[in-house]
Parts: C-alpha cells; structure tokens; sequence
C-alpha cells in the first residue's frame, strides 16, 4: 500500500475533564500539536504521485484553522479532547474532502501520539 503523509501544527488549549481531580490533565494547559494525514492510493500516470501536497493543504489548513488557538473542550465533539477524541474528530471532517485519507495521527508531544485509521 503506498501511503502519503503531511503533517500540520496548531496551538491549543485543553483539560481532560473525566480524570481524576489530581491528575494533571484536569488543569487547563496547551500543546503544539502535529496532525498528520495519511492519504493512501496508486500513483497518477503523469504526475507519478497520490496527491499534490497543495490540494492537502488546501482542505486541511480550513480545518486546523478551526482549532488553533482555540478551546478545544469549547467545540462541539471535543468536549473531552484526548487526543483519540481529537484524531477521530479530525478523520470525519477530513475525509469529507479527502475520501483516499487513512489515517489522523495527533501528537501531544514528541513521544505521545494516536494514529487513527479508517474503519476503526
Ligand atoms: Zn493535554
């Protein structure tokens, strides 16, 4: 399976408001979060690739725009916004405009990461 990937940041505040009291998550707090996106499909006669890494970037920065310096507990969907929460919300809105997409990754940090793929 040939599979693409690019990635996008944005800036975004959040708690996790169905963990214990004492656990850290419950403050509000930010990350710099990386989305990635994981087009799969066969390359193009002519152009030999899946997708322009324009076209990406033209239906998923409308979307991350909608969380970058936002509240994410505030957005509808996101009201406890692990970042399984925020991948499968990311991979519904995306594939609307993406149908080759496979998968959401989110990355709290550089070591924490969920990958979301289709059909899970
Ligand atoms: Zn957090």
């Amino acid at each position: 399976m040939n599979i693409l990937e690019k990635d996008f940041f944005f800036d975004s505040a959040h708690f996790l408001p169905n963990v214990p009291l004492d656990h850290k998550c419950r403050n509000i707090h930010g990350h710099t979060y990386k989305l990635t996106v994981g087009i799969k499909g066969k390359l193009t006669k002519k152009e030999k690739w899946i997708i322009d890494f324009a076209e990406i970037k033209k239906f998923v920065n409308p979307f991350i725009e909608t969380l970058d310096h936002k509240f994410l507990n505030s957005i509808p969907g996101l009201e406890n916004p692990t970042a399984e929460v925020i991948a499968q919300y990311a991979f519904i809105k995306i594939k609307k405009n993406i149908p080759n997409l496979y998968f959401v990754r989110i990355e709290e940090t550089s070591t924490s990461r969920f990958t979301y793929y289709e059909n899970s």
